[in-house]
């Protein structure tokens, strides 16, 4: 499969590229390693004029940590650079183990934080050739009124698989939005979108800067399910993020990646936890009680039912991992 043509910016400031994106209007993509981006134009799901490289702005790059003690990530850092961070191991393991399980080292290298945040959601269908595609009914995402994953669903239903995303929700991350209109700042759980097509909220002309991650001391932990360990997508993942001690826990937060079109937040295990204590009884009844938070399931790569009983399993291990964790280093 060949590219096809596009025009190439490589903008020197944020300003620039802001600019640029302005000019060439909904024409434009943002390009950051380019790991996805330049996949989905070879299938022609995508069909931009121009392509715009940020991975290489200064404002897009460094880790650090204010005086207030937010950590900020940049989003043009690359993912191997971020897996091996003193800070994010020291403070975060989860989102250290989070960022190693995307694909391959040799993806990592490439891919940055901002393209795995905007990583559009996939499904069988889409991820074949336009070839391929053409002897099948078209999608939502490919001018059709169908669902291939959920045939009764009125929208798309691909599923949503960015490994960074539920360990960066579980620690309350935020991401900073930059247009050439100003600056805004969202929680990231309430950037995603329960639309395969519109899956986020940025705008027109807008990119990420930055990710901010709130000071605090959580153990934190993150574990995917996926065919072949260190290059396919998840059939199921899940990050917990856990504060205070094993008999009394403060704030719990679970979050399932690759289950559907969002990233979806546990209430019930985490309710269970937080008013037992982390026990082996109360790991139990809360990866049982998983279940009843999981909804309709995206039938992707296995069948829902069996989603359904890995995410359980993953419950349970997120939740054994977290208790046996030592607490990280203070800020
Ligand atoms: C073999 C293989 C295996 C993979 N396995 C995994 C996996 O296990 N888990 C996983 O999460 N991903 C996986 N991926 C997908 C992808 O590599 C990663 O999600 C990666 O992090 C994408 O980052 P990128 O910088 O390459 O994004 P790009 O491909 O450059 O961009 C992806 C999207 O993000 C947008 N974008 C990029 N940067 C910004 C920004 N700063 N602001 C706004 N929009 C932006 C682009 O316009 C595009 O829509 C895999 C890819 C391959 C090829």
């Amino acid at each position: 499969m060949q590219l096809p043509p596009f025009e190439y910016h490589r903008p020197a400031s944020l300003d620039e590229a802001l600019a640029t994106l302005d000019r060439i209007g909904n024409d434009a993509a943002v390009l950051g390693g380019g790991t996805d981006l330049l996949i989905n134009l070879k299938l022609r799901l995508e069909r931009p004029a121009a392509l715009l490289s940020v991975r290489e702005l200064p404002e897009l790059a460094g880790v650090s940590v204010d005086a207030a003690g937010t950590l900020r990530i940049g989003a043009g850092e690359r993912l191997t650079d971020l897996a091996t961070h003193p800070l994010i191991l020291a403070r975060h393991p989860g989102l250290a183990q989070a960022i190693r399980a995307v694909g391959s080292q040799h993806v990592r290298n490439m891919a940055t934080l901002g393209g795995n945040l905007c990583l559009p959601t996939r499904c069988w269908y889409t991820n074949q050739s336009e070839n391929w595609r053409g002897s099948q009914i078209p999608c939502w995402k490919t001018e059709g009124q169908v669902c291939h994953v959920i045939k009764t669903a009125p929208n798309c239903r691909a599923i949503h698989s960015a490994d960074s995303v539920p360990a960066l929700i579980t620690l309350d991350a935020r991401v900073l939005l930059r247009s050439s209109r100003g600056e805004r700042e969202l929680r990231l759980a309430d950037f995603y979108r329960d639309d395969g097509i519109e899956n986020n909220a940025l705008l027109p002309g807008e990119l990420i800067t930055a990710v901010l991650i709130p000071p605090g001391r959580a153990r934190s932990v993150f574990v995917k399910a996926a065919a072949r360990t260190g290059l396919d997508y998840g059939y199921a993942t899940l990050a917990g993020a856990l504060t205070g001690s094993n008999r009394a826990p403060k704030s719990l937060l679970l979050v399932a990646g690759s289950v559907g079109t969002v990233p979806l937040l546990l209430h019930k295990p985490a309710q269970i936890i937080l008013a037992q204590g982390l026990t082996e009884a109360s790991i139990e009844a809360a990866a049982d009680a998983a279940r009843e938070d999981l909804g309709e399931v995206t039938n992707l790569f296995t069948p829902p039912g069996y989603k359904k009983r890995l995410v359980r399993g993953l419950v349970r291990r997120v939740l054994n991992d977290l208790r046996r964790q030592k607490l990280p280093d203070a800020d």
